[in-house]
C-alpha cells in the first residue's frame, strides 16, 4: 500500500455532468478525504447562450458559451470539492446529426487513439483507483457522451489503470416515473411516440442489473448547489425546479454497473471503494 489518497476519477463530456451523474459521489468521496479528479472532455459551447440561445441563433456564440460554462464548472467542483479539474478542451460536437459533429477539433470527429492518449497520460499521474464514465451508448446518445465512454475504456486498456470501473446507469424503476415526475415539475414533456420509442436504444438498466447503489442523500444539497451553478443550461432548471428537499429525495441514489474489477468485493455494493478499504 502507498501513502497516496484513494482516489476516484470520473471522465465527463460536457461541463454540467459531473453534477447531474456523479455529483452526489464526487461529494461523498471529497468528503470521505479521498482524491476526486473530474476529467471534463468538451468544452460545452453547443450549450445554451444567453437567454436560451441554442447553437445558430443569433446570440449564440459558442466561444462565449464556452467561456461561461468553464466560470459554471469551476464554481461546480468548488461546491462539490473536487480535488483537481482537467478539461481536455475539445469542441462539443452538438447533438447526434449536427453540423458540429463534424467540425474541426470537435471531440467526436477526434480519432479515439489521440484522445485516449491523453486521458491515459492523467491516469498514469493520477492513478485512479476508480474510474467512473458512461455506458457505451452515452447514456442516451449523445455522441460527446459515448466517445467519453470510447477513450475512457481505451486508456484503461493501454495504462491498465483503476481495479475497478464503473459506468453511470439509472434504474428502470426510475425511468419509468421520470416522465411523472417531469410533468409534476411543469417540464415540457411529451410521451415519446411508441414507434420512436422502441426505435431508440433503451436507457438505463432492469434494477437487478446495477450492480453499484451509492447513497448520497446527505450530499443531495451539495449536488443542487452544484447544478445551481450550471443554470444557465435550460435543461438543469427542471432539476432546480423541484426544490432541494425533494431534489435530495428524488435524486439521492446514485447508480452504477460494474464493468471491470480487480478486488472481487460482492456485488450488489453499496460503495465504489468496497473492497479497496
Ligand atoms: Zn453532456
Amino acid at each position: 500500500m502507498t501513502d497516496r489518497p484513494l482516489t476516484l476519477m470520473a471522465v465527463h463530456a460536457h461541463p454540467d455532468d459531473e453534477a447531474t451523474g456523479t455529483g452526489g459521489v464526487l461529494a461523498r468521496y471529497a468528503a470521505e478525504g479521498f482524491r476526486t479528479v473530474l476529467v471534463t472532455c468538451t468544452d460545452g459551447g453547443c450549450g445554451d447562450g444567453p437567454g436560451g440561445a441554442k447553437p445558430g441563433d443569433p446570440g449564440h456564440d459558442p466561444a462565449a458559451v464556452a467561456a461561461a460554462r468553464r466560470t459554471e464548472l469551476e464554481a461546480s467542483c468548488e461546491v462539490l470539492k473536487v480535488s483537481h479539474l482537467e478539461m481536455l478542451g475539445y469542441a462539443d460536437s452538438g447533438m447526434m446529426g449536427w453540423p458540429a459533429n463534424d467540425a474541426p477539433g470537435s471531440f467526436w470527429s477526434t480519432p479515439v487513439d489521440e484522445a485516449a492518449a491523453r486521458l491515459g497520460e492523467l491516469m498514469l499521474r493520477y492513478q485512479p483507483d476508480v474510474v467512473v464514465t458512461y455506458d457505451e451508448n452515452g447514456f442516451y446518445g449523445h455522441p460527446d457522451h459515448i466517445q467519453a465512454n470510447r477513450i475512457t475504456m481505451a486508456a484503461l486498456s493501454r495504462t491498465e489503470m483503476a481495479p475497478k470501473v464503473y459506468w453511470t446507469t439509472a434504474p428502470r424503476s426510475m425511468m419509468a416515473r421520470f416522465g411523472e415526475i417531469m410533468r409534476e415539475f411543469g417540464a415540457d414533456w411529451e410521451e415519446p411516440d411508441p414507434a420512436e420509442a422502441a426505435a431508440m436504444p433503451e436507457i438505463g438498466l432492469p434494477d437487478e442489473e446495477i450492480t453499484t447503489w451509492v447513497d448520497t442523500t446527505a450530499f443531495g444539497g451539495q449536488k443542487f448547489d452544484a447544478l445551481l451553478a450550471h443554470a444557465s443550461q435550460g435543461e438543469n432548471i427542471f432539476f432546480l425546479r423541484m426544490g432541494k428537499e425533494r431534489f435530495t429525495e428524488l435524486m439521492g441514489v446514485e447508480t452504477f454497473v460494474r464493468v471491470h474489477d480487480t478486488t472481487g468485493a460482492a456485488v450488489p455494493e453499496n460503495d465504489l471503494f468496497a473492497g479497496l478499504r
